[in-house]
Order: structure tokens, then C-alpha cells, then sequence
């Protein structure tokens, strides 16, 4: 299963897809996932449309960040390399933290440079896609039955304030540092490992494998469940391989994994 949220005459739906040609195609307006309240709020109960959908290629289609979370979180240093290159040790449990929802980008929407940071970085990551609410889960249990699909996800970074903040909130909080989507899909196969990249202008800046985890999925939704309850719709963010690096005024950033699609975002100074 694979879908996407698009705005479609003048309204969000979500949008089943399908492979057609080579091509992912918009082929109809997809019921609410499962459980995501938030789409149960603005549509009321229903679950399908009685009306035709013409059929619309994915590329053509007005995207948005394919979840709407009441909580982000993310997990850092959850890549070996990635915790070494930024001078830290291996953690011995993972650690954790917020963005806010305010933070979310469509597909193609351009990520903008707050005046105050003077280095911000590009992370390519991973994203799950909570299906299910979820609380103190142990971590034996079959987290296929709490996570709905997986995403892209780019965990844009003001470098400067982290180190200078004690909390993270601010540099990693920002309006538009959060890029999310194109697609959720529940057809990946973790056992094997998959491969993100991230591309900065074309050139390959990350590459790593969800083998390389530190801490696997179910010991991350334990470790987080254990402290607060996930809801449908929530993103865990899953950690960034190594090759971080700043973003500057006119760059395109691109996250990749087979099976998910291309996430790809633009980078410019905010105005204000
Ligand atoms: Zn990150």
C-alpha cells in the first residue's frame, strides 16, 4: 500500500497509489488511513468519495507532507559514523527529541535560512508513520501492527544553535525544517536493510542503511512508548547517516530510498 496528501479542488484528501508505466499515479482518493483522528476530523466519518477521481500522475499533483502529526519525534545519533563525525560517543540508550508540527514542508516547498543561524545542515532520515496509538510497548512486540508505512524525511538543523542552546528546540524547530513525503508506503523490508541517500545539488552527500541502526525499531518505539503514548498520524524520525552539511541560498536537496521515491526541497533565505 502506498499513498500520498494532495490538495485536490481546493480541498487536502489523501490519494491511493499505483505503478502504471514506470510512473506512480494518483488512481483514487484513499479512505483516511486507519485511525488518523485528524483526518477523521475534517471529513467526518466518511470513507470513500462517491464521486469519479480522473486518475493523476503523482508529479502532477499539489503534494503535502503525507501525515499530520500531533508530535514529531526524532532520534539522533542513531548511525555509528553519523555520531563520530559530529565528535560524539556511541549512545548507550537513544536519545530523543521534538519538532514541532509548524515545522512540516510539503514535498518541493523550499526550506528558508533563519537569520539566526549561520549554519544550517541538511540530515536525509527515515521517517515511520504511526498507525495505531501506542503506549509502553515491549519491545518484543510486532511493531509492524503500530506503524502504518514509512516516508522521507529531512531533519534540517540549525548547527549553531544546537551546540549554543542547551535544548535542541530552537534549532531544529524552525518553520519549514521539516520536509516530509513525497509518499507513505508499507512495502519496505527493513530485515534486509535500505539504503537513503541524500543528494545536495545533484552530488551524493549520504548514503547509509537502515542496517546500521544503533538501536532497531522496536528497541526505539519501546524506549519512546515507555515515556509518552504515540498517537496515529505521529513520525518518528529514525536518525541520519553520516555526511551532514550546511545548505546555502539556491541549493536542492534531495532524500532517497527505493521504494519511497525522491524528497525534494529548495533552500532559500527568510525574508523576514
Ligand atoms: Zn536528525
Amino acid at each position: 500500500m502506498k499513498y500520498c496528501r494532495f490538495m485536490f479542488e481546493g480541498k487536502t484528501h489523501y490519494g491511493a497509489l499505483e505503478e502504471r508505466g514506470g510512473e506512480l499515479w494518483i488512481v483514487d482518493l484513499a479512505a483516511a488511513p486507519e485511525e488518523d483522528m485528524a483526518f477523521r476530523l475534517e471529513h467526518g466519518r466518511a470513507t470513500s468519495w462517491s464521486f469519479d477521481f480522473e486518475p493523476l500522475p503523482l508529479s502532477a499533483a499539489e503534494l503535502l507532507p503525507p501525515a499530520t502529526p500531533s508530535k514529531i519525534v526524532c532520534v539522533g545519533r542513531n548511525y555509528r559514523e553519523h555520531a563520530r563525525e559530529l565528535g560524539n560517543e556511541e549512545p548507550v540508550e537513544p536519545l530523543i527529541f521534538f519538532k514541532p508540527p509548524s515545522s512540516l514542508l510539503a514535498p518541493g516547498g523550499a526550506v528558508r535560512l533563519p537569520k539566526l543561524s549561520e549554519r544550517v545542515d541538511f540530515e536525509g532520515e527515515l521517517a515511520m508513520v504511526i498507525g495505531r496509538r501506542a503506549r509502553k510497548l515491549k519491545s518484543d512486540a510486532n511493531w509492524r501492527e503500530t506503524v502504518r508505512g514509512f516516508t522521507l524525511a529531512n531533519d534540517i538543523s540549525a548547527r549553531d544553535l544546537q551546540k549554543k542552546d542547551l535544548q535542541w528546540t530552537r534549532a531544529k524547530g524552525f518553520d519549514t525544517f521539516c520536509p516530509l513525503g513525497p509518499v507513505v508506503s508499507d512495502e519496505l523490508v527493513l530485515e534486509a536493510g535500505v539504503a537513503l541517500e541524500t543528494r545536495l545539488n545533484g552530488e551524493l552527500r549520504q548514503h547509509g542503511s537502515t542496517a546500521d541502526f544503533i538501536f532497531p525499531i522496536p528497541a526505539l518505539l519501546s524506549f519512546i512508548t515507555a515515556a509518552f503514548t504515540l498517537e496515529p498520524g505521529d513520525l518518528v524520525l529514525t536518525g541520519t547517516p553520516a555526511g551532514v552539511g550546511p545548505l546555502k541560498p539556491g541549493d536542492r536537496v534531495e532524500v532517497s530510498a527505493a521504494g519511497l521515491g525522491v524528497l525534494v526541497n529548495t533552500v532559500e533565505c527568510d525574508p523576514d
